[in-house]
């Protein structure tokens, strides 16, 4: 298949691009390169032997889009662009809703003017809010929107159902929103990873650069909560896993718009993902409890039995391997694609 993937430099994009190009599909990517670079996708084509047609175009400028756009081939689409921090989400709202939601629209737009009719759409596990209390695992049939704490997440929410309003006046639409629990972990060659801008904001990022020594001391937000240690638990996925996701819905694609939970259904504390890093990486993890983080839920954890029914896919890597791999793209990148010195 020629797959198109937008937001293909990222994290997550050039995992799916390294799946793809194993699997012999051909790769073609759009990015506006302004939270990722080129060189994660150089290594994937190291990696595999295979190539990667590279479009630099911003999807939420219409004229650019369409004209990045309008002489490509491709037969599916899997719309990873999009900005994804929480807290920049919350004092920069009006840019989070134009550029996701244009990007998104105009993406939708072109599709429908060249008959392409299938898309994968990287959703989140924030599209369900404040779940209430005594739901332990989430599935897809949870409400969606309600009690959502940023504007980051209600852009994935609106998303979803933009999808599901276009598919409507377009019943040929063959799309699935894969609801990202937590990825984490990098390919096990090390060779590429999650490369935050400054400060990351999720939790094994920051463990990492901890690990290795650019940061003295982990923040825990919070042991006060109603879990196993008082800390928050999640449910990491493997990017790895992540990736094989987004191949396995792109094979299952039929007309409608379903929606899945990429997740492992497992779910780990702070304390448990400090623990299992330290085994990893044989560093001792500084930390200090600190107060909760606004907006946090105290657990969220996924049921993807859904996917793993309907999609034949499941989660096949652990916690423990994340971190292996996450250490491994750590100490052989201490300043991610940047060079070193
Ligand atoms: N967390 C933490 N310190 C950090 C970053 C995160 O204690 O520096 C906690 C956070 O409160 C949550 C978990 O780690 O319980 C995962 O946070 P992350 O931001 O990675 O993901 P999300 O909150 O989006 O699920």
């Amino acid at each position: 298949m020629r797959v198109l993937l937008t937001g293909g430099a990222g994290y997550i994009g050039s995992h799916v691009a390294l799946v793809l190009l194993e699997r012999g599909d051909d790769v073609i990517v759009v990015d506006d390169f302004s939270n990722s670079s080129p060189e994660g996708l150089r290594r994937v084509e190291k990696l595999t032997g295979g190539s990667i047609e590279l479009v630099e175009a911003d999807l939420a400028d219409r004229a650019a889009a369409e004209a990045a756009l309008a002489d490509l081939d491709f037969e599916a689409v899997i719309h990873l662009a999009g900005l994804k921090a929480v807290g920049e989400s919350v004092a920069q709202p009006s840019r989070y809703f134009r550029t996701n939601l244009n990007s998104t629209l105009n993406l939708l737009d072109i599709m429908r003017a060249k008959d392409v009719r299938k898309l994968v759409f990287s959703s989140s596990a924030t599209v369900y809010g404040t779940p209430d209390a005594d739901v332990d695992r989430l599935d897809e049939s949870q409400p969606i929107g309600i009690g959502i704490t940023n504007p980051y997440g209600r852009t994935k929410a609106f998303i979803e159902q933009i999808i599901a309003d276009v598919q409507q006046a377009w019943p040929e639409l063959e799309a699935v929103l894969l609801r990202y629990f937590n990825p984490v972990g990098a390919h096990p060659s090390g060779e590429i990873g999650e490369d935050p801008a400054g400060i990351p904001n999720n939790l094994m990022p920051f463990v990492a650069q901890v690990a290795v020594g650019r940061r003295e001391k982990l923040s825990v937000f919070g042991d006060q909560y109603p879990t196993v240690d008082g800390t928050g638990v999640r449910d990491y996925i493997h990017v790895m896993d992540l990736a094989e996701g987004h191949v396995a819905a792109l094979t299952h694609l039929s007309p409608g718009v379903e929606a899945y939970n990429l997740g492992s259904g497992e779910g780990h504390s702070v304390l448990e993902v400090v623990r299992a890093y330290e085994a990893a990486s044989g560093r001792e993890i500084p930390f200090e409890v600190v107060a909760p983080r606004a907006g946090d839920l105290a657990a969220s954890v996924a049921d993807p039995a859904k996917a793993n029914a309907d999609l034949d896919w499941r989660t096949t890597r652990t916690l423990g391997d994340a971190c292996r791999d996450s250490w491994a793209w750590q100490t052989k990148n201490p300043n991610g694609f940047a060079p070193v010195g």
